[in-house]
Parts: C-alpha cells; sequence; structure tokens
C-alpha cells in the first residue's frame, strides 16, 4: 500500500473502519453473514438484521478482524507490522499494547492466511518439483526413519508459479502420492530426487525425472533447486520465532507459503482482504 494512502488511513478510527467494512460487502452491499440474504433492517443499536434468517450483526460479525480487542487503526498498524516482519515483542513495544494481545492477532491472521490456503482448488501443473524435509528437532536425522522429533513437510512447486508445502504424518508412498494426486495435473512433468517414495509417479500419469543427488544436483532441467531454496529461505525465517510447537507449526508453515508466494507483491492488501473473510462454520 502506497505510504501517503496508509497515513491517511491510520489517522482516523473512521476511515480505518471505512477501509474495512467495505472489504466485507459484496459488490458494495451488505449482506447476511449467516445465509448470504440482502434484505436487511437497520436497529437502532447500528445493528443490522437479516429479514430472512433473523440474524442481528454488525460489520465484522463472524470476520477474523472481529476476533480480538484491536481497533481498526491498531489492525491497520499491526497489519503493516507484520507485512514488515517484526517479531511479536517488537510489535508490542511499537504498538504500545501488551504482547498478549498482539499474539492473538498475529495468530488471528496466520488463521486467516492458512482458511485461505485450503480454499485455493486450482490444479498445478506444468514443470513441478517435489521433495520432502524436516522442520525442528535438534539431531540431524535419516530420512524416515531417525527423524524422531522432526516434522515431515511436504513441498509441491511449480516452476514460475506457487509453492505448496503441507505438514505430513510420513513420508511413504500413499502420503506424498497421495497429496501430488490431488494437487498436481495429470500430464505434467514431474522432478524429484531418487527417494523410493516417489517410484510410482510414472505409473500416476506423470512424466517423471529424478536427480540423482549422491552424484550432482542438477542436470540441464533436471534439478528441485527451487524447493531446496524455499527449505533454506522457511528455515532461516523460522529461527526468529526461537521455537515453534508442534501444534502452532501449521500456521508458521502456511505464513511462510504465504510470504514466499507473494515476495513480489505488496501483501498489506491481501492481508486486509483476509482478515475480512468470514470465518469458515465448522460442520
Ligand atoms: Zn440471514
Amino acid at each position: 500500500m502506497d505510504l501517503n494512502v496508509y497515513h491517511k488511513l491510520i489517522y482516523r478510527e473512521i476511515s480505518a473502519r471505512k477501509y474495512f467494512t467495505k472489504k466485507c460487502r459484496k459488490n458494495g452491499r451488505r449482506f447476511c453473514p449467516r445465509c448470504d440474504h440482502r434484505k436487511l433492517y437497520k436497529l437502532s443499536s447500528g445493528k443490522h438484521r437479516c429479514s430472512r434468517c433473523k440474524y442481528s450483526f454488525h460489520d465484522f460479525s463472524g470476520r477474523w478482524i472481529n476476533h480480538g480487542r484491536l481497533s481498526c487503526v491498531q489492525w491497520l498498524s499491526l497489519i503493516k507490522l507484520f507485512e514488515l516482519e517484526l517479531s511479536v515483542r517488537k510489535m508490542a513495544e511499537q504498538m504500545k499494547l501488551a504482547y498478549n494481545t498482539v499474539y492473538q492477532a498475529v495468530q488471528t491472521i496466520r488463521c486467516s492466511i492458512l482458511a485461505h490456503a485450503s480454499d485455493a482448488s486450482d490444479l498445478m501443473d506444468g514443470e513441478i518439483e517435489l521433495d520432502e524435509c524436516y522442520f525442528g528437532g535438534r539431531r540431524k536425522g535419516n530420512r524416515g526413519r531417525g527423524a524422531a522429533g522432526k516434522v515431515p513437510v511436504f513441498g509441491i512447486l511449480e516452476r514460475n508459479g506457487k509453492v505448496l508445502v503441507t505438514v505430513v504424518p510420513n513420508v511413504m508412498a500413499e502420503t506424498l502420492i497421495g497429496l501430488t494426486v490431488k494437487t498436481v495435473r495429470r500430464g505434467s512433468i514431474v522432478y524429484t530426487d531418487k527417494f523410493r517414495s516417489y517410484d510410482s509417479l510414472m505409473f500416476c500419469g506423470y512424466r517423471h525425472l529424478k536427480i540423482d543427488h549422491g552424484k550432482r544436483f542438477t542436470s540441464g532441467k533436471v534439478y528441485i533447486n527451487g524447493l531446496e531454496g524455499f527449505w533454506s529461505w522457511a528455515k532461516e525465517r523460522l529461527i526468529k520465532h526461537h521455537g515453534v510447537s508442534k501444534k502452532n507449526f501449521p500456521l508458521y508453515l502456511k505464513e511462510l507459503e504465504f510470504r514466499y508466494n507473494h515476495r513480489h507483491t505488496d501483501i498489506f492488501e491481501i492481508v486486509s482482504d483476509y482478515l475480512c473473510d468470514l470465518v469458515p462454520k465448522r460442520d
């Protein structure tokens, strides 16, 4: 976001609020967050009531931005500091807020990113790199066995496109190939190393090319340097969080995936949009 626009927005709560409420509408119109209906009544309290399901709501009801106790001006500052990758401690200092308040708000941003990531349904195609990596733990472990305490992550990268990273229970063929089949269009060229879990890819409709890391790291276009670049980029960024719990790790991982996929774009506007999304209902 342009710095001048940002400064104008954070100057007054009313302009900050307008910026977010606009994002909560569909084609400029308010709608019921429960049933999507557009015929609403304004209540004397300032809330709106749906004429169909009778739900009473305000502009941010049911949305991520409604979590926590931040004003709209504070949300704008928080998004700016999140964009700049400041630690929660530094954000709290700058915003003069309690550490826990800021931590909860940043976790809300991460949850909105995670919810958005699981919505994406476009299949990847073209030239694809696959690889797995272990995060956490102190000791170096072997692939598969011996990696106790570490979290296995599977990565799928579309060359000149996006990366998708998922925490997996194990690195067995059915896990890795199952995810590939759900994510990558048949007929794509798939590059991996010689790990045997990838052996049956050729039977799943892909052109499978393998690089032998024991011999050399690239052979023409046969390489997985894109994903290896992502792993080291991600690990370097995780260091600043001084250890992430296993429970929270998927949230941090999706944040990294999001940052990587938007590394050439301004994420301010995107994060603001995500925060104004409705929180998915649990079935
Ligand atoms: Zn309704």
